[in-house]
């Protein structure tokens, strides 16, 4: 599979020989004692980067937004999210189904934010009648969009104003800061906690860190050892996550190049219509009757898309991505179109 173009997430990368030789020379401890050296190292350099007291190794996104949603919220609390947003609708209900929290979606703009006076009137009164609305969760990078950075220091004034805290699903956090040229800290600055996948376009085969303060990290070290998280030798897993801090951040601009020319080149050819790009992500629409065409064609160039019943494809660029990858996936596009 290895002369295989995948293009389906940035979830597919494969640890990098630096990043396998980085794990194989990890010091190790059993994490659930709090001895693994590697995942201490890891949780305070992300803690200290993003300016929070202390962070939590998890060995997914989705386990670290459920143990924020939990350490921030009780049972009979409730959540503000969006709609479309991870946390809501593609973490299988967990805050629901797990944390005892209600959720309230709110139907995100075009620009994955949520309208303030929308959240505003979800919040509800003081009253047995209704859940306690806690918290407002927010996604950055949302669908490849960086949140506008003032509508973030607005949400956190909402926040300070109604009484909420503010969580961040920040999957994509770096794709967010290298894209708007700021330190990832002029983002999270806004947040009292904040979940980061290592996993996704920084190509660490597994995991994720919360930050946040020494007491919410503390409950939800808590719940991640109940929902089965607590991992032992972890600093194997952690020791890529640092690698790829090191160096995987920086060049998230290199993906970001390569998504703006893919698109450019599908904006070049007839059939491709309501062609978009954010940072690593690249949205086309092609004719549904196409879409067998479209399969063969990028079969013949061993180009692996998400491709089902739908028009709309979604192209992410990541670390596994050259650029004659990137001319290979414009030429299948081309064969469509011709
Ligand atoms: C991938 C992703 C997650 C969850 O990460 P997993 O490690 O796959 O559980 C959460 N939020 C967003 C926005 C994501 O893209």
């Amino acid at each position: 599979m290895d002369d295989w173009i995948d293009l389906r997430s940035d979830t597919v990368t494969r640890p990098t020989a630096a990043m396998r030789a980085a794990m194989l020379a990890a010091a190790v401890g059993d994490d659930v004692y709090g001895d693994d050296p590697t995942v201490n190292a890891l949780q305070a350099r992300l803690a200290d980067e993003l300016g929070f007291e202390a962070g939590l190794f998890l060995p997914s996104g989705t386990q670290s937004n459920l143990v924020a949603l939990m350490a921030h919220c009780a049972r009979g609390d409730e959540y503000l999210v969006g709609m479309d947003a991870h946390t809501y609708k593609y973490e299988g209900g967990g805050a629901a189904v797990l944390g005892s929290i209600q959720p309230q979606p709110i139907p995100q703009a075009d620009d994955g934010t949520l309208p303030l006076d929308a959240v505003e009137r979800a919040i509800k009164p003081d009253d047995p009648h209704f859940a306690r609305t806690r918290l407002l969760c927010l996604e950055n990078t949302w669908h490849g969009r960086p949140l506008p950075p003032d509508y973030l220091a607005q949400a956190r004034a909402l926040c300070d104003r109604r009484g909420l805290a503010l969580h961040l699903d920040g999957a994509r956090l770096y794709n967010a800061a290298v894209a708007g040229g700021v330190d990832a800290r002029a983002i999270t600055r806004h947040f009292d906690s904040v979940s980061v996948c290592l996993s996704k376009g920084l190509g660490a085969p597994v995991g994720s860190v919360l930050v946040g303060s020494r007491a919410l990290v503390g409950v939800a070290r808590r719940w991640r050892k109940v929902l089965g998280g607590g991992m032992r030798q972890a600093g194997i897993l952690a020791a890529a996550g640092l690698h790829a801090l090191d160096h995987h951040v920086a060049r998230l601009a290199d993906d970001h190049a390569r998504a703006a020319r893919l698109a450019a080149a599908l904006r070049g050819l007839p059939r491709i219509a309501a062609v978009a790009q954010h940072t690593n992500m690249v949205f086309v629409e092609v004719p549904r009757e196409r879409l067998p065409h479209l399969r063969a064609a990028m079969e013949a160039r061993r180009v692996r898309l998400a491709l089902g019943e739908s028009p709309q494809l979604r192209l992410v660029l990541h670390l596994d991505v050259d650029d004659a990858g990137v001319q290979r996936v414009a030429e299948g596009f081309a064969a469509l179109a011709a």
